[in-house]
């Protein structure tokens, strides 16, 4: 039934039905990249890679671009896995009967029919468990309770992440039946944060989960009172490994240096669960506003090219199909830069130029300093997706964005449009507009 099911959900969903619907033309005003967020999110909404949201946002995408007067428009297709989540449930079965929230991590197995019944070891990082004896482990579910505090860089979300990227192999390798940890995420509501993880050929796949923080603290207080607690977990998802998706790309061409590439990017993937307003809807919105209008204001001197990254979520996945396409071309990026933590304001601007370039960085600083940002280093990350082309020698910036908030509602269903401030927004948008249209009409090497 369910091969019956996707295969009717792919003939209703072909890009054919969406390629032909009209697009709304937007004004081309400040607001245009909290009007671009809005109608992603509303029209399209959630959009996992390989599925039929993603194949509508790819629609949605290029009928925008070409609407907004975008000089050439593509898409690029790649291979990629495609997940899908099926029931999930975790119940506490003695001595305290009762359901906890729960997400699938994205890449999980799911359960044989009739669920995982065990008692549960906690440790409370990835750290302590790595340090553990199989004894202590066989045939239990693990549960890493480590809670992540917040802060504007967003800066514990590295310290906390790996039990959810690596968590299950490391558990497996010692015999664990499934995994269960903590949210990564800095709200106290009950949502519980999916988010990727990864398994090794070499150790059993087991099944990984993650609950809501309040749901954590009430496992670690069921297991202080009763260690022998016993749990059932049951879950159904499904994965393919070789669905479509596409990068989408769009230019404003350069009128004096048209081969010279300033490359702003964000991923046009979202997580299942929410509509992806703050991840990544809002940096969609800000790329492809900012060079839709760049152009109102005149042609730049180098190619302005806005790339919409496909399977950001999976594993960078539609960053690695470009710059292998682009392999040749990469010398002719000039510059790559990503928005990819939510809608925040800009506080802070970084580069990661060549020291003869240096000069330039703190002039592009000084023209954003009255919207009150501030100088950074020169090691700059670039975004997720764009930290591909830095490693292979692309020059980056980052417009480093307010995350106080953003671990809240990331990879939630909690991420949707109400948690975009449109005035956040449009100073962000004003940020993109003065770096972009900076190095577009410089001739400057950043690389030297
Ligand atoms: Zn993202």
């Amino acid at each position: 039934m369910k091969n019956l099911h996707n295969l009717l959900m792919l003939a209703l969903f072909t890009p054919a039905l969406y390629a032909n619907t009209p697009v709304q033309p937007l004004p081309l005003s400040p607001q245009l990249a909290y009007q671009l967020v809005e109608s992603l999110t509303t029209e399209v909404g959630p959009r996992i890679a390989g599925s039929p949201g993603d194949r509508a946002s790819v629609q949605w995408a290029t009928s925008q671009m070409k609407s907004l007067g975008f000089d050439k428009v593509w898409t690029e297709e790649f291979v990629t896995p495609y997940w899908q989540r099926g029931q999930a449930r975790l119940e506490v079965l003695t001595p305290f009967p009762q359901s906890l929230v729960l997400t699938a991590l994205g890449g999980s197995v799911g359960t044989p029919a009739n669920g995982i019944d065990a008692t549960v070891v906690q440790f409370d990082s990835l750290e302590a468990l790595l340090a553990a004896k199989p004894e202590q482990v066989k045939d239990k579910i693990v549960f890493i309770n480590k809670a992540m505090t917040k802060d504007r860089a967003g800066s514990q979300y590295g310290k906390v992440v790996g039990a959810r990227a690596k968590g299950a192999v490391d558990a497996a390798r010692l015999g664990a039946k499934a995994l269960i940890i903590r949210s990564v995420g800095t709200s106290a509501n009950r949502f519980a944060h999916t988010g990727k993880m990864s398994y090794d050929p070499a150790v059993p796949k087991i099944p990984a989960v993650a609950i809501s923080a309040p749901d954590a603290q009430q496992l670690a207080r069921i297991l202080q009172k009763a260690p022998e607690a016993k749990l059932k977990l049951q879950m159904d998802n499904q994965q393919t490994e070789d669905a479509i998706s596409h990068n989408v790309i769009g230019e404003i061409t350069g009128s004096e240096r048209p081969d010279e590439i300033v490359l702003i990017g964000a991923h046009l993937d979202s997580w299942d669960q929410g509509t992806g307003a703050l991840d990544d809807g809002a940096g969609v919105g800000l790329v492809m506003a900012t060079a839709a209008l760049l152009k109102k204001e005149g042609q730049p001197k180098r190619t302005i090219r806005v790339v919409l990254y496909g399977n950001e979520e999976g594993g960078l996945v539609g960053a690695r199909a470009y710059a292998a396409r682009h392999a040749k071309e990469l010398s002719k990026h000039v510059l790559a830069s990503e928005s990819d933590f939510g809608a925040g304001r800009i506080w802070r601007f970084e580069t990661r130029f060549g020291a003869s370039a240096l000069p330039f960085a703190k002039q592009i600083q000084q023209q954003l300093a009255p919207l009150g940002i501030e100088a950074g280093g020169n090691d700059a990350f670039g975004g997720p997706d764009v930290s591909v082309l830095k490693a292979l020698g692309v020059p980056v910036v980052t417009l480093e964005q307010d995350g106080t908030d953003y671990f809240d509602y990331h990879h939630t269903p909690n991420d949707t449009l109400d948690k975009v401030d449109p005035a956040a927004l449009e100073q962000n948008l004003q940020a993109w507009l003065i770096m972009t249209r900076a190095v577009a009409n410089s001739a400057l090497d950043l690389r030297k």
